[in-house]
């Protein structure tokens, strides 16, 4: 009986070990079949994925280029046409010389010359044009007075404002002026006379020390006075 028994567990033993063995089998057969599946989801998920962004981004490029480009191009172009035209020279102002006499001492801002008054060596902002006492000295050009009077070092003086930013000054003329500060003149006309007033150019006798600036800054009288011509 025991042998009987005996047989009958062996293949119960036997049976068991293979039931489990075809388990675990089963088991590993399944879960290889489970990671290719998931392994091959995964991949189509990549691929999903990569392709999704790719598609978006260039949505996304067109719209905003077409929305941002035009507008910048349009609001630009209104504006170009503004144009500053400078005052030049060639404005059609009259200009004349404002004494007859010759010129004893030339503009010089960018070297020193020696100034037989003060015996020293400095700029010279204008031209020293010789006349006798009295000589009548007229506005260079059409525009308003700015100030008539005595200056300590330059003597008795007038300052005119022209158009297109110019300034001429007249200076060691007589005392007698013939204009007032706000006075409108026009080329040509009497402002004053020649004479010796100009402390600092005592040593020249008689004459006017003629001075020209364009915005505030120093210009040969003489390039001034070509545009007369
Ligand atoms: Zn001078």
């Amino acid at each position: 009986m025991s042998e009987n028994k005996n047989p009958g567990r062996g293949w119960n033993g036997k049976g068991y070990y293979i039931a489990l063995i075809l388990c675990a089998a089963a088991i590993g057969i399944t879960s290889y079949v489970y990671h290719q599946n998931t392994a091959a989801e995964e991949e189509v998920l990549l691929r999903e994925t990569e392709a999704i962004p790719v598609g978006t981004m260039a949505r996304e490029e067109d719209i905003p280029v077409i929305a941002t480009q035009p507008q910048p191009t349009q609001i630009s172009q209104p504006t170009t046409p503004e144009t500053t035209t400078q005052p030049t020279e060639k404005t059609g102002m009259k200009v004349q010389h404002p004494v007859s006499g010759q010129e004893i001492f030339g503009y010089s801002m960018e070297a020193l010359s020696y100034n037989e008054t003060t015996r020293d060596w400095r700029v010279h902002n204008g031209v020293d044009f010789g006349a006798e006492e009295g000589t009548p000295v007229c506005a260079a050009a059409d525009g308003t007075v700015y100030a008539a009077y005595e200056d300590d070092a330059m003597g008795s003086t007038v300052v005119i404002r022209h158009e297109g930013g110019y300034t001429t000054t007249y200076s060691s003329l007589q005392e007698e002026l013939a204009v007032s500060a706000g006075d409108t003149v026009s080329a040509g006309q009497t402002i004053g006379y020649a004479g010796s007033t100009a402390l600092l150019e005592t040593t020249m006798g008689s004459h006017v020390h003629f001075s020209v600036t364009h915005q505030n800054m120093p210009v040969d009288p003489a390039e001034f006075l070509s545009l007369g011509e």
